[in-house]
């Protein structure tokens, strides 16, 4: 088996892939969910992913960041394993990442950015914005999680350590409204999912 199939068979072993009838936040449905805060839940499982995703991250870095609340735990085992320090932002009331607690980035400084799952990249996205306006620059992206479409975030190869490509389908194209599957909005972000943000 190789690595990929690893990493989905202990996911799917403690139930972080779900499968039911998702509404994400972007509004678009989905028949699977993967919920990593359940594979993170052993700290052990934590270490494990973050030791192997710091393996295929390595380079030149100077920190490690994560958007909350799902990257964090993810993002600090990735700066465990590469010996670096990790920071969180935290979204402030008019919805934009910001830099709290005291911390603070340098200009120049090489940064990792690590998340649990990657759909969109808008989250990647936001991320970066407020990083390079700290004058720091991304040196990588990385994911417990691709769903991304191209594994792309704009232009950084999503490193993750499972690929899955799940369909989304639009509220009028979804064959689980047509058969009348009652819909879940798993998730922290607003009434969506925060996978999807
Ligand atoms: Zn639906």
């Amino acid at each position: 088996m190789n690595q990929d199939d690893r990493w989905v068979r202990l996911l799917e072993s403690v139930g972080a892939v779900q499968t039911g009838h998702f509404l994400l936040s972007s509004g678009r449905h989905s028949e699977r969910y993967v919920q990593c805060a359940r594979v993170l839940e052993d700290p052990r499982n934590a270490s494990l992913l973050g030791a192997e995703l710091a393996r295929q991250m390595a380079g030149e870095v100077d920190r490690v960041v994560s958007p909350p609340l799902g990257g964090i735990l993810i993002g600090y085992e990735v700066a465990r394993a590469l010996g670096k320090p990790f920071q969180f932002p935290e979204r402030v009331p008019d919805g934009l990442f910001q830099l709290r607690r005291g911390f603070s980035i340098r200009p120049g400084e090489r940064i990792a950015i690590v998340e649990d799952v990657i759909t969109t990249g808008r989250t990647t996205r936001e991320l970066m914005a407020l990083l390079h306006g700290h004058g720091a620059q991304t040196v990588g992206v990385g994911a417990i999680v691709d769903r991304s479409v191209n594994h792309e975030v704009d232009g950084w190869p999503v490193r993750a350590l499972v690929r899955l490509e799940i369909p989304t389908y639009a509220y009028s194209e979804c064959p689980l409204c047509a058969r009348g599957v009652p819909i879940a909005q798993p998730g922290s972000r607003k009434q969506g999912v925060k996978e999807e943000a």
